[in-house]
């Protein structure tokens, strides 16, 4: 059986629910409650026993099992399978390479954008403060610059014991002719994040209009697909564009 399928048909959805809010009965089958994911002093979130699923007529939050507990524990899809399935003591095959977690590279991003943040200072800030961002907009954007050299961020990884490969993966290294190096340089650098909020690429704008091209992104990795949905960013890119 597809662990899935097991974890539901293992599963006290309701049990589950019920940690996190109080439930009365709502009829056959079913329970109601205060909904966790927004605001309200009556009930609209309503559980159904039998089919194992959610739904708040207030918010429209609604799906199964694995849904509830990425929503109210914030994981992703793969976390909430395999705390659910600890639960209900329903083994997951193994990972294979095809399946590696993506939270590695998330890290290197992570580490990436610390690095980034850390150089913004001197003329790239003034650049930034010239264009009009105020200290809260480029706190709130999380901006930051990459310094005009080769080997800033890939000796930062490698401080950090960051395989290059993975910032190789990550998109912020580069390689050529066996050569791994910076992929930005002497640019002001905008996190991009997915609708988590963590950091899946960056773009980098030039600061000196001599240096092409205006925009450079890092290129799509694992956790970045160019066709999602960037959030914050495209607000952010305005003001300096
Ligand atoms: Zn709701």
């Amino acid at each position: 059986m597809d662990p899935r399928e097991e974890i539901r048909s293992r599963l006290d959805f309701k049990a589950v629910v019920e940690r996190y809010v109080p439930l009365k009965p709502a009829g056959k089958g079913r329970w109601k409650g205060l909904c966790p994911f927004h605001n309200e002093k009556t009930p609209s979130f309503y559980v159904d026993e039998q089919k194992g699923m959610f739904y708040c007529f207030g918010c429209k939050a609604g799906g199964d099992a694995f849904k509830f507990v990425q929503m109210i524990e914030g994981v992703d899809f793969r976390e909430a399978l395999e705390k659910l399935a600890q639960e209900t003591g329903v083994e997951l095959p193994e990972r294979g390479p095809a399946h590696r977690p993506s939270k590695d590279l998330i890290e290197v991003n992570r580490l990436a954008l610390s690095y980034f943040r850390s150089h913004l200072e001197g003329p790239p800030l003034a650049y930034l403060q010239r264009r009009g961002l105020d200290d809260a907009t480029i706190e709130r954007y999380a901006l930051g610059f990459a310094p005009k050299r080769w080997d800033g961020l890939v000796n930062f990884l490698k401080r950090h014991d960051v395989p290059l490969k993975l910032g190789l993966e990550a998109g912020v290294l580069a390689e050529k002719d066996g050569r791994v190096y910076d992929r930005l340089r002497a640019r002001v650098v905008f996190p991009i994040r997915d609708p988590m909020g963590r950091v899946v690429a960056f773009t980098g704008r030039a600061l000196a209009d001599e240096d092409a091209p205006k925009y450079l992104n890092t290129p799509e990795s694992d956790v970045f697909k160019k066709n999602r949905l960037l959030y914050g960013y495209p607000e952010a890119r305005k003001s300096i564009r």
